[in-house]
């Protein structure tokens, strides 16, 4: 094999695999470390993809020309549009994934991915010259060469697993951890943190009571995630419904001195809105009952997952517990649930790009970097693939901001805040949620991935394609008009003032959605029912999408002031030590970034905001 490469991405997990395919996608030769390749593609736990905010993110990898909406689209067994009721702003796509299938879909295209290669190795450490980092070194002793590295760890960081009292070293079950590389990482300053989570046991279908049980369908017929997926064609399944019991409050409490977690033996911050069983009796005593999705794990596997219990406790506990639930009296438990503990690097380490302060040429993303989750993982290594691959062809890094997507926004929360829990993405992280919605993910990201040089010809085809349509759909709903009192007798009442409103413009009227226009324009049964989606969401918004646009602008004129990477904050009087101190650590990248930073005050920014204007630093203002 030639042992020179342009870009290195260690983990073939989420990130990784995202990573590894967006630097290819973009030209780089570029190789995929990983410890098995039988684990690339491979969910550590919940076998499910999307949900509220993470929903949004997958879109968003998708319009990237990303990997996830395609692979879930292959291996989905129960699809669901959370939030379905509520504003389109807020809805999330969700699917239950079958886990075998999940992993062999990504495996395929990440073996067939060209530029790509994969290799097998646990990664110790870096080679650097002169401060950049240039390759890897194997656990074999073998180096290899690069223009940049990308490290995806996940949680195999000094993994440690608890059970009980029981605590095995492990980057999640039956895997090892990655010992040298986190000394590696320690020894090389960077700031770094321990943090946990959790995974509920897996229980034995075949042991289950569905007769007493609720049953939850999917949606019929399933909405794709990828814009790129015309149809599912795997065969769909139910999950089913159950719930804890006081019988299940009291076992856990009684033993809750015997969960790893409240034992005091882990140190590490767990996820607050992914809590464990443990959690949720402490912390919500008032509450009889907390809900348990049973979730299959695949088309043929007879193990379910369920949804809601995660916890730390001794087998004997476990097995006590889960029989207290109806229909669960009689379940046996494949695999026991534990809790993981592991080493992150504070994202603050990060420029925008997630290239490393400190080392150039070395990208950080996914669980690594603070955050939970496949998608938020999956999302990251896309942009650090990306960046990497950029700065290896000696082109400039690539960022979305906040108003570009959730991509943008959990970035910059990571870069400029910083975590001190599990970071997951949700909704009401994001400013501009009408505008960023997941119907209109590719419309938002797909031109800029282009740009970017992510985003590969087919998708840009069927996106053109796509516009046209649209723009085809939005002409002949400009065409179509009525007169109030033709509306009127159509059933929609509008005020008699005479004026003639377009079938668009009737959209932006509560209650008026396509099913009313279709009796009065059989035409409209035939349009695209993705078309129909964006352009009713747009004309319903309309208004607000306008305000926030203007929003948008202003937020983007304090996001264009960059701030030199050599800005010398000590020669700017007027600063109190405490913010000078936070923009020295901090060395924020732009105006609107230094603003987020807590503790920045508005009267810090003016001085800051002149200071870069005239281009220097000695502005001799007052106290801020
Ligand atoms: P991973 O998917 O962990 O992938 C890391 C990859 O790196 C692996 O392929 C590994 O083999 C490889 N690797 C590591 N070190 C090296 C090395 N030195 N050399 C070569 N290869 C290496 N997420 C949620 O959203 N909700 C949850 O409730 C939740 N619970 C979880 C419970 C458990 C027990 C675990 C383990 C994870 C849980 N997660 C949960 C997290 C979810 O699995 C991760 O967020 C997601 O997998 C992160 O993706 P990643 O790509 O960063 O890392």
């Amino acid at each position: 094999m030639d042992k020179s490469f342009d870009v290195i991405v260690v983990g073939g997990g989420h990130a990784g695999c995202e990573a590894a395919a967006a630097a290819a996608r973009f030209g780089a030769r570029t190789l995929l470390v990983t410890h098995k390749v039988e684990t690339i593609g491979e969910m550590s736990c919940n076998p499910a993809i999307g949900g509220l905010g993470k929903g949004h993110l997958v879109r968003e990898i998708d319009a990237l020309d990303g990997l996830m909406g395609r692979v879930i689209d292959r291996a989905g067994i129960q699809f669901r549009m959370l939030n379905r009721r509520k504003g389109p702003a807020v809805r999330g796509p969700r699917a239950q994934a079958d886990r075998a299938l999940y992993r062999s879909a990504m495996q395929q295209e990440i073996l067939s991915q060209e530029n790509l290669e994969v290799q097998a190795a646990a990664v110790n450490g870096f080679l650097q010259d002169s401060g950049r980092v240039v390759g890897v070194e194997l656990d074999s002793g073998e180096s290899v060469r690069c223009a940049a590295v990308v490290l995806t760890t996940g949680t195999f960081l000094r993994g440690l697993i608890h059970l009980g009292d029981k605590r095995v070293p492990a980057g999640r079950v039956g895997d090892a951890p990655a010992v040298k590389l986190a000394e590696t990482l320690y020894e090389s300053g960077m700031e770094m943190g321990r943090l946990k989570t959790g995974t509920p046991p897996r229980l034995d279908g075949r042991t289950i009571d569905f007769t007493v049980l609720k049953e939850q369908e999917g949606d019929a017929p399933p909405t794709p995630f990828s814009f790129l997926t015309d149809e599912i064609k795997v065969p769909q399944v139910n999950c089913h419904l159950t719930a804890t019991t006081a019988e299940t409050h009291a076992i856990i409490e009684k033993n809750l001195t015997k969960s790893a977690m409240y034992s005091g033996q882990i140190d590490g911050v767990g996820p607050r809105y992914c809590p464990s069983i443990e959690d949720k009796i402490v912390k919500f005593k008032e509450r009889q009952s907390h809900q348990v999705f049973l979730e299959p794990e695949g088309l043929n596997d007879h193990l379910y997952y369920p949804n809601g219990i995660s916890t730390s406790l001794p087998e004997a506990v476990q097995d006590a517990y889960v029989r207290s639930i109806p229909g669960l009296e009689w379940a046996k438990i494949a695999q026991y649930g534990y809790a993981i503990e592991y080493d992150y690097v504070d994202p603050r380490e990060l420029f925008p790009s997630l290239e490393c302060k400190r080392f150039p040429g070395l990208y950080l993303a996914g669980q690594i970097n603070g955050t939970t989750g496949y998608e938020e993982a999956g999302a990251q290594g896309l942009m650090a693939g990306l960046n990497a691959a950029r700065n290896a062809a000696q082109s400039a890094a690539v960022a979305l901001d906040r108003a570009d997507g959730y991509i943008g926004v959990m970035i910059d929360d990571l870069v400029t805040r910083g975590v001190n829990e599990p970071y997951r993405m949700f909704t009401s992280r994001a400013e501009y949620r009408l505008s960023l919605r997941a119907d209109n993910a590719d419309q938002r990201l797909t031109p800029r991935g282009e740009a970017f040089g992510v985003v590969g010809n087919q998708r840009m085809r069927r996106f053109t394609e796509k516009l046209e349509r649209l723009e085809w759909c939005r002409s002949i709903l400009n065409d179509l008009s009525l007169t109030p009192n033709e509306a009127n007798r159509a059933g929609i009442r509008l005020n008699l003032d005479g004026v003639r409103r377009t079938a668009l413009e009737l959209l932006s009227i509560p209650d008026v959605d396509f099913e009313v226009l279709k009796p009065i324009w059989p035409q409209l049964s035939d349009m695209d029912p993705d078309c129909v989606e964006q352009l009713s969401n747009d004309a319903r918004y309309r208004v607000y999408l306008d305000r926030q646009e203007a929003d948008i602008e202003a937020f983007r004129r304090d996001e264009a002031l960059e701030i030199p990477g050599d800005f010398d904050y000590g020669a700017l009087s007027g600063l109190s030590n405490e913010v000078r101190e936070k923009l020295e650590v901090h060395r924020p990248v732009t105006l609107g970034q230094a603003g987020r930073i807590n503790g920045i005050t508005p009267a810090a920014l003016t001085l800051l905001l002149s200071a870069v204007r005239r281009g220097r630093s000695d502005t001799g203002q007052s106290a801020a």
